[in-house]
């Protein structure tokens, strides 16, 4: 089983959003998200993984997001970094088996990268990702995501890295400082040919808009790039206005992000009609991040006529209970 072979028969599904659901139930510090819950609680991780699964994701991702030694030295616990890695790479690997689903390793964003200091940032961020990258392969992934990516310079070391491992590479791109772009000035349609043209295996957006928000990008995008598309919004009604989930407001107007987001949240009828609108618009590698729940996944999963374990429970058409008779 391969991430090709499962494009090539349709849509990959894959539930993202671990950090936040792991802070929403408890087991992860806000604002910095790094997910030490991996090591300090094992199986609330393994828990969220057999959600997803049972919701309806084709593919486990390894819980790295932010296990890399720059992110970790925050809470002085770099000298963890292998333990860390290795074992959310076990606990996902353990429901990917259960579930015939696949395995990915995941990289993200350093948060390192300078555009007027390429060479000295870029050699940083090689080795940062080599480090989580290379336990991924050890501990049998099928592919590596690296995602939230700002600029096209550090999305370029990510799947160089990748691709000297001889992986599979889906590559996407957040959007966090202001503007609808990578932050070292390219659109994301250009951002996204370029990569494909350097051989990213699947290309896209993740994470920081909304659906209504990525559906017209998605659209230019799929008329710039020949390949497979990514798109993993959060669900959160983002606006042209403000574009980002960590710019809006509560109802007293202090912002929301990152842990006063219940009452903008999106419900699953909304991740339904986006899962439809974004198989239209051809995207191939469907999900959704931050502030996902194993309902959202569901629902997207049976927008796309699927039948998923969950299902069993899904919810029937309701029906008053004193109905006239
Ligand atoms: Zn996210």
């Amino acid at each position: 089983m391969d991430l090709l072979s499962r494009l090539r028969e349709g849509i990959v599904l894959c539930a993202e959003g671990y950090v936040f659901e792991l802070e929403r139930r408890g087991y992860i510090q806000a604002p910095e998200f790094i997910p030490e819950a991996v090591l300090d609680n094992p199986d609330a991780v393994k828990q969220l993984h057999k959600d997803f699964a049972f919701a309806g994701s084709d593919v486990m991702v390894a819980l790295t997001y932010y296990s890399d030694r720059k992110n970790l030295s925050l809470i002085n616990r770099q000298d963890q970094l292998e333990q860390f890695n290795r074992q959310a790479l076990k606990i996902a690997k353990s429901v990917a088996l259960d579930n015939n689903l696949l395995l990915a390793g995941n990289i993200g964003d350093t948060h390192i990268y300078n555009p007027n200091n390429h060479n000295e940032t870029s050699n940083l961020i090689r080795s940062i990702y080599t480090e989580q990258a290379k336990i991924a392969k050890e501990e049998g992934a099928n592919f590596i995501i690296a995602e939230t990516l700002d600029y096209l310079g550090e999305a370029l070391v990510a799947l160089e890295v990748i691709k000297s491992m001889d992986m599979r590479a889906v590559i996407t791109f957040g959007s966090h400082f202001g503007k609808i772009g990578t932050s070292d000035g390219y659109t994301f349609p250009n951002a996204c040919k370029i990569l494909e043209a350097n051989g990213a295996d699947v290309v896209g957006l993740n994470c920081v808009m909304g659906p209504q928000t990525m559906l017209p990008v998605l659209r230019q995008i799929r008329e710039t790039i020949k390949g497979y598309m990514a798109a993993l919004p959060v669900p959160y009604n983002t606006t042209d206005h403000e574009h980002s989930f960590m710019g809006l407001k509560r109802r007293d107007g202090k912002p929301a992000f990152p842990a006063n987001m219940d009452s903008l949240l999106l419900d699953r009828g909304d991740m339904a009609d986006f899962a439809i609108e974004a198989k239209n618009a051809g995207v191939n590698y469907l999900g959704i991040c931050c502030g996902s729940g194993p309902h959202h996944v569901r629902a997207m999963a049976e927008a796309l006529g699927r039948q998923v374990p969950g299902s069993r429970y899904s919810p029937l058409p309701y029906r008053l209970q004193n109905k006239a008779v």
